[in-house]
This record gives structure tokens, sequence and C-alpha cells, in this order.
């Protein structure tokens, strides 16, 4: 049997594909490094390119890092401008901004209906007591709006028998 030595380890195997990958460039057909050196070369490669990966983020993380520090640090020594600024567009764009929030609310029902939910099962008890102090402070409000409400009721329903009697003695 044919034998061939590995390029890179020196050692002597049969010059077979069992032992070396083929390669149809070269003249014996198969490569120079023996198959277990190619999974050693391809293992330091995935491992070194590894490094690399985890070296850029680094690199990115500091350059970001920078940029952040830098921006809050302009927001803290801008404070009063940018939150004037803020404030200025909110009055400026008080409808784009009611209109963006209704569309994100629309497009995002599911979700807002969930997280609602989710809130309120977390935090029953809150809510509850919540609403309890909102309705035993305006207590007074409710009272008057039913009030009204009862009021208004009573002079349609009394609008409408008026109404009815005088159709009866049309038709009369
Ligand atoms: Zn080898």
């Amino acid at each position: 049997m044919p034998t061939k030595i590995c390029s890179k380890c020196k050692c002597e195997f049969p010059a077979t594909s069992d032992f070396f990958n083929k390669n149809k460039a070269s003249k014996d057909g198969l490569q120079g490094n023996c198959k277990s050196c190619n999974k050693i070369e391809a293992k330091t490669h995935r491992e070194n390119n590894k490094e690399n990966i985890s070296a850029k983020r680094k690199i990115y993380y500091q350059e970001n890092k920078k940029l952040w520090a830098d921006r809050s640090e302009y927001r803290n020594k801008n404070k009063e401008r940018i939150q004037l600024n803020e404030k200025k567009y909110r009055e400026t764009h008080k409808e784009q901004i009611t209109a963006r929030l209704k569309k994100y609310r629309e497009i995002h029902k599911e979700e807002v209906r969930e997280n609602k939910k989710r809130y309120y099962e977390s935090h029953k008890k809150e809510v509850l007591q919540k609403q309890k102090i909102y309705n035993l402070s305006h207590k007074d409000q409710q009272n008057n709006s039913q009030l009204e409400y009862r009021k208004r009721k009573r002079a349609l329903k009394a609008a409408q028998i008026n109404q009815n009697a005088d159709m009866k003695l049309k038709a009369i």
C-alpha cells in the first residue's frame, strides 16, 4: 500500500482518503496534511476567530461606552436646555405624538392588553387599592354625575311620554 507523509506532523499514513482529505488539484489526489492535522487546524482557526470576535466586540463596547458617556455628559450639562426643547417639542407636536401613540396602541393592541393584564395579575392588590382610593376621593363627583345622569334620563322619559301623548292625541 502506498504511504504518504503528512506535511504537518510528518507522520506516515496509508495514502488513502481514510487518512487524507481529497484534493483534486494535487498529484495524488490527496491533501498534504493528514485528517487529524486538518481537524486541529480547523479547531485552532475557530478558536483564533473566537478571540477575534470577542476582541472586536470588546472594542465596539469600549467605543460605545465612550459614546454613551459623552452623550450622558452632554445631557447632564445641557439638562435644562434639553428638557425645555423636549417640552417645546411636546407642545408643538401634540397631535403627532397623540397620533403616534394611538397608532402604536392599535398596532400593539394585543401586547398592550397582555401587558395590562399581566400588570394587573402581578399588582392586583395595588391596583385594587388604587381604585378604592380613587373611588373614595371621587365619590362626590361620581355621585354628582350619577345624579345628573338619572336626572337627564328622567327628563328624557318625561319628554317621550309627552311626545307619545301628543301622538295619541293626534291619532284620535
Ligand atoms: Zn498530520
